[in-house]
């Protein structure tokens, strides 16, 4: 199996070092030249390579504006401070996510509120949020984790009902659709990450989708220290324009160096998604069929980006999830731990807090190679490591 195991380029094929690493972006040639195109301009942030990343991300999603960031976690922390989430205030969402989403919230003075999740999607139950609420409430803020959906016309309805804001951390799910649409087109606020562990990066970088024109001037000044005038109508002026700062901003502005690359890795997604959809179907083929092991399902209403591919180890298996994990390494297989539980960490533990599906899933799961560039001899190879673990041969 070795012998014709393939190693692709940039990492080590030493006996101990990891052959196969959790992921690897999809950067070329093409983001080189666009990146250095930028550098020889002249311009290197809040030009016009940001204004192109942002229309180049609301058409793609079907949002009417888009505001490119730092980050998803600074985009997160900008739309729930521009929507008037502040001190004294509760925002509800999945603890079985990334801290991010959680530190966001605290960000603003407002306090997390875990819901559990739905094991089958590992996305926040829409049936538990309603118990969650109370007269503090003001936000929900469902996770589309690792990419997947969360069921977001129940949710919509109960922030209806209650009058809450949806702000949708989308940090995996640029690419994935709900009922036909895709995430970010669905008319409320979502946040995206470029971080290299998602779909699509630009080194670090975040998004945010709104159709709320008045939302996205906000934003816009929010994320340059409340300036009164962006760079780009002050460069284009021609006049001096002297700027004032109304109100209190962040500096979460993106370079144009990084638009640049955004907008290379846009024209890569389509090709990126349906690599990655053929991979997570060739997991689900060679995987399923193990007694200890649970693949995803993907529900009716989904369409998958797979930014990670989980399984999870029943309680049948003859190793736990760690030891699962080591013995993968040692055979130059990376693979993480499944997704953290907020709740569980020093700045938000609270014994009195009992989420039963999201203690079992951040447990017993684990995530598994998945990139576009991963071969189908790679593959096959972790396929058949966790089988011979496993001790199915
Ligand atoms: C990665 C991630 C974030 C944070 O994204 P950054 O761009 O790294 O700030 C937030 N929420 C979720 C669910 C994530 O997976």
């Amino acid at each position: 199996m070795l012998g014709s195991f393939s190693t692709g380029k940039g990492f080590s094929t030493g006996d101990t070092m990891v052959r196969i690493p959790i992921t690897r972006p999809d950067l070329g040639d093409e983001e080189k030249t666009a990146a250095a195109r930028v550098i020889d301009s002249g311009w290197v942030t809040q030009g016009p390579k940001v204004v192109e990343f942002e229309e180049t991300v609301a058409r793609y999603v079907g949002s009417r504006h888009a505001i490119a960031t730092t980050s998803c976690t600074t985009a997160l922390h900008a739309a729930l401070t521009v929507s008037g989430i502040g001190p004294g205030d509760e925002v509800i969402l999945p603890s079985l996510s990334f801290i991010a989403s959680a530190n966001a919230v605290s960000y603003c003075g407002a306090k997390a509120v875990f819901v559990d999740i739905d094991p089958e999607t590992c996305n926040i139950d829409p049936e538990k949020i309603e118990d969650a609420i109370g007269p503090k409430t003001r936000a929900i803020m469902p996770v589309h984790q690792m990419g997947l959906p969360a069921d977001l016309d129940p949710i919509r309805d109960i922030a209806k009902k209650h009058n809450l804001l949806l702000i949708e951390d989308a940090a995996c799910a640029i690419g994935s659709e709900y009922k036909g649409v895709r995430i970010g087109g669905h008319g409320s606020i979502a946040c995206f990450s470029f971080h290299p562990r998602k779909i699509i990066t630009t080194g670090e970088g975040g998004m945010i989708t709104t159709d709320d024109a008045l939302l996205a001037e906000k934003l816009k000044r929010f994320r340059h220290h409340g300036m009164s005038v962006s760079d780009i109508e002050r460069h284009r002026a021609n006049t001096v324009i002297v700027e004032t700062y109304p109100e209190l901003g962040y500096n979460y502005r993106m370079t144009d160096i990084q638009a640049a690359i955004g907008v290379e890795q846009m024209k890569k997604l389509p090709s990126i998604l349906e690599k990655r959809r053929r991979r997570a179907e060739r997991y689900n083929s060679g995987l399923w069929e193990i007694p200890h092991v649970r693949v995803p399902r993907i529900p009716s209403y989904a369409r998958h980006n797979y930014q990670s591919y989980w399984i999870e180890l029943k309680e049948s298996a003859p190793v736990d999830r760690n030891t699962l994990m080591a013995r993968l390494l040692e055979r130059g297989i990376a693979t993480r731990r499944g997704i953290m539980a907020i709740h569980r960490e020093a700045c938000y533990r609270d014994e009195a807090v009992k989420l039963p599906h999201t203690e079992r899933m951040t447990d017993n799961t684990l995530l598994l190679p998945l990139y576009p560039s991963l071969t189908d001899t790679e593959q096959d190879y972790v396929i058949e490591s966790i089988k011979q673990i496993l001790g199915e041969r």
